[in-house]
């Protein structure tokens, strides 16, 4: 018997939705699992692949079997694009590991002080010879991480995604993710979907976070969230983030600059036509004053991902006019992320995954500068070489773009 969504738990089959949205009520079915079998089921395919049941804070969080995300049907929450389809493999294994301790990460930014002092030795691990895995995480990386994790960088038919949906996802993914040793959770914040009802207790979480900040345990905490804009100051620059009102960080004009720079399609702009607005959902490392009065944070560091309306992560305006048109015409589709992986890596734009064998999508936009040619070139020849099937689209030469229907 197989069912997408579905898991198998000590005989019982519960729905996997269920189980997330109260895993309060569950605690005693996971704790019989893990100590009469092990662990859980996944029951997408047959043979079922296992599940890892982890107990955090007081509750239990269903994950995939270290090295078993390949073994989920692809339409499974477990599952992972192939890493041909992703930059996650570009690292070392001191900088991502899949283990039944949870998934470690080392991050190339230290979050408390007590990681700070053994930097010298974090510095120098050793790139194996000939390779090039890069032996930390950015926190671009992360936020790729987390959302191809959570399956986010993908586009089914149905109903449009929200940041509800997200957020409950990504909490999800942060509970399995250890970072230099601490849980990730411990160090992050992702903004909650507004709700009117809950606005206090939502503020009650934040300020919580907050106040932790700037101690040596805590030197740096990480929010998750959609960002709303920025607001020059007189003495820094205002970064509004979605979902929460009262949650503002500041930056210096410069820091703002840098990063805008480094993330040009991401950062909002207000003056866009509708069809062109980009969300821009971003991790911020931010720290307190302990001697500042109230909760405004200060900004260390941020990367944005771009995002369609539903949350589909994007590189560029026109690849934000394909996501909406393969949207519209009701594919399914993959946004492959890089991570930190360089841009020798071929990732095509998106894949269609409702055709068999998948077929890849390119959007060219930048035809006349020789680099670019070039490069297009090259991914040409790489998938003819490779035998992927090409939907191509360069807006330079038709402006107008039709896509093609499934099985047309
Ligand atoms: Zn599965």
């Amino acid at each position: 018997m197989t069912g997408l969504g579905r898991i198998e738990l000590a005989g019982s089959v519960v729905e996997l939705g269920a189980l997330r949205g109260d895993p309060g009520r569950y605690v005693a079915l996971c704790r019989r699992a893990r100590a009469e079998v092990g662990h859980g089921y996944c029951q997408c395919v047959d043979p079922w692949p296992r599940l890892v049941l982890r107990a955090r804070n007081e509750r239990f969080h269903v994950a995939r079997w270290p090295g078993d995300a390949d073994r989920h049907h692809p339409d499974c929450v477990f599952s992972r694009p192939v890493s041909a389809l992703s930059g996650r493999g570009q690292y070392s294994a001191d900088a991502l590991a899949d283990t039944e301790r949870g998934v470690l990460v080392r991050l190339s930014l230290a979050l408390t002080a007590v990681s700070v002092s053994a930097s010298p030795a974090r510095a120098a691990v050793p790139r194996t010879a000939g390779s090039r895995a890069r032996g930390t995480m950015t926190l671009l990386g992360l936020l790729h991480y987390l959302w191809e994790s959570a399956g986010l960088n993908t586009w089914r038919p149905g109903r449009p995604r929200t940041w509800s949906a997200c957020a409950g996802r990504l909490v999800d993914e942060i509970g399995d993710v250890v970072v230099d040793g601490d849980p990730l959770a411990k160090h992050t914040f992702v903004v909650p979907p507004f709700d009117r009802t809950r606005h206090d207790v939502h503020l009650g979480q934040y300020r919580e976070f907050a106040t932790r900040l700037g101690g040596p345990r805590h030197r740096l905490g990480l929010i998750i969230g959609e960002l709303d804009g920025l607001v020059p100051r007189r003495y820094s620059t205002q970064w509004r983030i979605r979902q929460l009102r009262d949650l503002v960080v500041y930056a210096t004009g410069e820091l703002s600059d840098r990063i805008g720079r480094s993330y040009p399609v991401a950062v909002p702009r207000l003056d866009a036509p509708p069809g062109e607005r980009v969300r821009a959902v971003g991790v911020y490392a931010v720290t307190r004053n302990p001697k500042a009065r109230g909760d405004h944070l200060t900004l260390h560091d941020a990367a944005l991902m771009a995002c369609t309306g539903d949350y589909v992560p994007i590189d560029s305006r026109h690849e934000l006019t394909m996501a909406a048109a393969l949207t519209a015409a009701g594919r399914r589709f993959l946004k492959p992320l890089r991570f930190d992986a360089s841009r020798d890596l071929v990732l095509p734009d998106f894949v269609l995954t409702d055709e068999d064998p998948p077929r890849v999508v390119e959007v060219y936009g930048m035809t006349g500068n020789a680099a670019y040619d070039a490069r297009t070139r090259a991914k040409r020849a790489h998938y003819a070489a490779t035998g992927q099937a090409l939907f191509e689209w360069d807006p330079t030469v038709s402006p107008e773009l039709r896509v093609p229907r499934r099985g047309e």
